[in-house]
């Protein structure tokens, strides 16, 4: 089962690059059944009634200090072409992070897609996206 940590829950806010709108990030630790997991970057972006979230997930070992085996995974959550609802697609993880020993490999889009993680990425991205406190509502408060 996945849960937050929010031990390590952090957010700030940011001027969009590209419209000077507010972008409201979250981030923290995902545990499943109550060890250390992922940890989850969100950018919520609101561009007129395009809401769009970008998520980072980094896999790997925790609590030591160790980060030879992490990797990081990225999508876009947002209106899609053919459907009314939202859904993410994957992209180039971790463009605009910064350059932290953390974040381990940054995969490309087609990196992800043929990784043997991709499916934890995809229900860490669903888990998010259905609890996280600040992306959740980003997305289904306001639909029509
Ligand atoms: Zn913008």
């Amino acid at each position: 089962m996945l849960t937050f940590d929010e031990g390590w829950r952090g957010g700030t806010t940011h001027a969009c690059d590209c419209c000077g709108n507010a972008s409201r990030r979250t981030w923290t630790m995902v545990n499943r059944d109550d060890q250390p997991y992922a940890v989850f970057f969100a950018a919520c972006y609101d561009h007129g009634h395009e809401r769009e979230t970008w998520i980072d997930v980094v896999f790997g070992t925790w609590g030591q200090g160790d980060y030879h085996d992490h990797v990081t995974f990225g999508c876009r959550f947002g209106p899609v072409a053919g459907s009314d609802a939202p859904a993410a697609t994957a992209v180039d993880a971790a463009e605009v992070a910064p350059d932290d020993p953390m974040f381990g490999q940054k995969l490309t889009r087609a990196e992800a897609l043929s990784h043997p993680r991709v499916k934890e990425f995809w229900e860490v991205v669903d888990f998010v996206v259905l609890s996280d406190p600040l992306v959740h509502p980003h997305h289904y408060e306001h639909s029509a």
